[in-house]
């Protein structure tokens, strides 16, 4: 039960634009599933298709075990949280969340009590009795993640809940969401275009880019080892450098040579994410060890959590390094100083064609 597989599933539109190419994907019931992508590449129609909004073009679509084909959307044991959302304009906050438990003829003391947690979760509970009308797009956004939270269903399709609302609430949201489902056990499949959103709250990702999944895995693992330049930069910062493979495990790259731990085999494009490099004084610098490369600060970019530096080698390429200010906690760098960089060999990966 919450189970979703999706089997050789395409959409295409008028006009030969291929929305979803092709998808095989399985979903675990009460998985944190999150769709990834930018804009256009094809996950709302896909979260539609799921939804029964949507029809494939071919392929399937199995809920719990059983193919959706020919059940209609308000049949499917999935409840829908969608980026324009709809609420009953004559009825009040409080009323538009409790409205399915009415329907499915939950007693009012329940439907009051279940409707009260979720608004206090969800913090609209000050508006309960206010009309969508006078809320704003971040509050009703909550409504409508309420609405469709309040009947705890097998499965919960949200696309883009929070892209409504400002930073700091976003953050809560998303934690809170994230508790909720482990709590209830639901399987959400949760579609967003932010990165960070995504490595916060999914147990697994899918890389979307034009109706393709480019990979698919847990949040580390893909952010971690990324199979293809599209998916490194999508994930976050990296540094990227095609290569020639040298004997003794050595990428020839524009910088230099790169030691790397892992089989060079057909690989071509070598990375390594910025917070993995280590930064050392030019004073204190090791010379014992592979991969040191001497760079002069050009740019301290101070993001408090962390600080990004833009560091420039002897032969003019540069580096991204993110020291997260507590590596060497005393330490921050100044632009002009001179440091010498160092790639572990461990946290280089390397990327197939
Ligand atoms: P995303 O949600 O990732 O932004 P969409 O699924 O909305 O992507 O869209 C994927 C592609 O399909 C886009 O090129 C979009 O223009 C196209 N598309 C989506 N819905 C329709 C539609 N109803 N008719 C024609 N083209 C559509
Ligand atoms: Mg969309």
């Amino acid at each position: 039960r919450g189970a979703i597989a999706l089997q050789g599933v395409s959409r295409v539109f008028g006009g030969g634009i291929v929305a979803v190419d092709r998808i095989d994907l399985d979903i675990r019931p009460g998985e944190f599933f999150t769709l990834l992508g930018p804009s256009g590449c094809g996950k709302t129609t896909l979260l539609r298709m799921i939804a029964g909004f949507e029809t494939p073009d071919s392929g399937c679509i199995l809920i719990s075990g059983r193919e959706m084909q020919t059940v209609p959307a308000h049949k499917r044991a999935v409840n829908t949280v969608f980026q324009s959302y709809a609420l009953f304009s004559h009825l009040n906050v409080a009323d538009n969340i409790g409205f399915g438990l009415r329907m499915r003829g939950v007693a009012k003391a329940e439907r009051r009590a279940r409707t009260e947690q979720i608004m206090g979760l969800l913090q609209i509970d000050a508006f309960a009795t206010r009309n969508p009308a006078q809320l704003s797009g971040g509050q009703r956004q909550r409504v409508a993640l309420a609405r469709a939270l309040v009947n705890e269903p097998e499965v919960v399709l949200l696309d883009e809940p929070l892209s409504a609302l400002d930073a700091k609430l976003r953050a809560e949201l998303q934690v809170e969401l994230m508790r909720m489902q482990k709590r209830l056990g639901m399987t959400f499949i949760f579609v967003t275009h932010d990165q960070h959103e995504a490595l916060v709250m999914s147990d697994r990702i899918a890389v979307m880019e034009r109706g393709r999944m480019l990979q698919v895995g847990p949040v580390l693992d893909v952010y971690e080892q990324p199979r293809s330049v599209f998916v490194a930069e999508f994930l976050g910062l990296s540094n990227i450098w095609t290569f020639t493979a040298r004997p003794g495990n050595i990428a020839e790259t524009p910088i230099g040579p790169i030691t790397v731990t892992a089989p060079l085999g057909s690989a071509t494009t070598a990375m390594i994410r910025p917070e993995k490099i280590w930064l050392h004084p030019e004073a204190a610098a090791p010379s014992d060890r592979p991969n040191l490369f001497p760079g002069t600060i050009r740019e301290a970019i101070y993001m408090g959590a962390s600080t990004q530096y833009n560091v420039e080698l002897r032969g003019g390429a540069v580096i991204l390094a993110l020291d997260t200010n507590n590596q060497a906690a005393e330490r921050s760098w100044r632009p002009g100083e001179k440091i010498v960089l160092e790639l572990k060999p461990d946290n280089i990966m390397l990327i197939d064609p």
